[in-house]
C-alpha cells in the first residue's frame, strides 16, 4: 500500500517532466527553423581570412549549439557586414 503523499509526489513529478518535455520541444522547433537564442561566447578569426577582422563566436542558449560562422548564422552576418565594409570586398 502506497502511501497518499506518494501518490500526489509522483503525480506532481510527471506533470513536471510534462513541462520540461514541452519546454524543450518549444526550443527545438524554434532552433530547427533557426531562430537560436545566440549568446555571446567568444571569439575566433574570420573566416574569410583577414587578419584584422574576428569573427564572434555564438552559443544557444537553448539547444546549446555553436554558431561555427557559417553562411546565414549569427556570427556570418556579423563578420560578412564587417569585411565588407572595413576590406571592401
Ligand atoms: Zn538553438
Ligand atoms: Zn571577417
Amino acid at each position: 500500500m502506497v502511501p497518499i503523499s506518494c501518490v500526489i509526489c509522483i503525480r506532481v513529478f510527471m506533470l513536471l517532466i510534462d513541462l520540461i518535455k514541452e519546454a524543450t520541444t518549444f526550443g527545438s522547433a524554434a532552433c530547427s527553423e533557426g531562430n537560436h537564442e545566440w549568446l555571446f561566447e567568444g571569439g575566433r578569426g574570420c573566416p574569410k581570412g583577414y587578419e584584422d577582422c574576428s569573427q564572434t563566436v555564438y552559443r544557444c542558449t537553448v539547444c546549446g549549439e555553436y554558431d561555427y560562422g557559417y553562411a546565414g548564422g549569427a556570427a556570418w552576418d556579423e563578420c560578412f557586414i564587417k569585411c565588407t565594409l572595413e576590406f571592401n570586398v
